[in-house]
């Protein structure tokens, strides 16, 4: 479990900034999972064919700060539990701590790969399986190594009644993206999973190549 880092601590008036009207919620239901209940939102954007998903649990309060995570698929982590990455454990021990908390919001972004797509990730891994890095990878293939957008997430976390938020994330273009686009970060938690053997390498290449906050003391 990750510690904590308090980073800002002024929250008054909220995300004046905040531009809405670009997603649609679509539907809401209850989805009761191992980690815990809880409830399921679809979401769609109105400005291309993306689609999002998000599980939230309690009570949405723009006053109240509330842990929230925007997680990118990963199929072959989060289905298949590749010990390659660590994002099906993120993203497991994101819903563990929103269950214990009580309250929180995953919204979880369908931008495979970073965002090129599984056949391209999987093109990826071929090279990766001759030495290549994941950042390598990506240039050889002559593919961006990370094309994802968080506006409209943020967007969705706004439309769901939250301002305040203690984002579970390494990945410091995240905080970023969140921020500029209106919400408030009043906290960012840390989170490292144990890292397997097979996922240290990638991990390296994450902190080293683009910038994530992990001390990686196991691995
Ligand atoms: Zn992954």
């Amino acid at each position: 479990m990750g510690t904590q880092t308090s980073e800002n601590s002024a929250f008054g008036t909220c995300c004046e900034s905040m531009e809405t009207g670009s997603v649609e919620r679509v539907a809401v239901a209850n989805l009761p999972t191992e980690w815990g209940d809880f409830r399921v939102a679809a979401y769609r954007s109105l400005t291309s064919d993306e689609e999002f998903v998000v599980l939230f649990k309690g009570e949405m309060r723009r006053d109240v700060p509330t842990l929230v995570r925007i997680h990118s698929q990963c199929l072959t982590g989060d289905v298949f539990g590749s010990t390659k990455c660590d994002c099906g454990r993120q993203l497991h021990q994101t819903m563990q701590m929103i269950n214990q908390e009580g309250r929180g919001a995953i919204v979880y972004q369908q931008q495979e790969g970073r965002g090129i797509g599984i056949v391209n990730k999987i093109r990826a891994y071929a090279l990766q399986d001759q030495g290549a890095d994941t950042v390598e990878a990506n240039v050889r293939l002559g593919l961006e190594v990370d094309l994802r957008e968080y506006k409209q997430c943020a967007e969705i976390l706004y439309d769901l009644g939250l301002c305040n938020v203690k984002v579970i994330s390494n990945n410091p273009l995240k905080l970023r993206a969140l921020e500029e686009a209106g919400l408030k970060i009043v906290e960012r938690v840390s989170i490292e999973v144990d890292a397997t053997e097979d996922a240290a390498g990638y991990l390296r290449t994450k902190k080293e190549k683009l910038g994530h906050l992990l001390d990686l003391k196991r691995s």
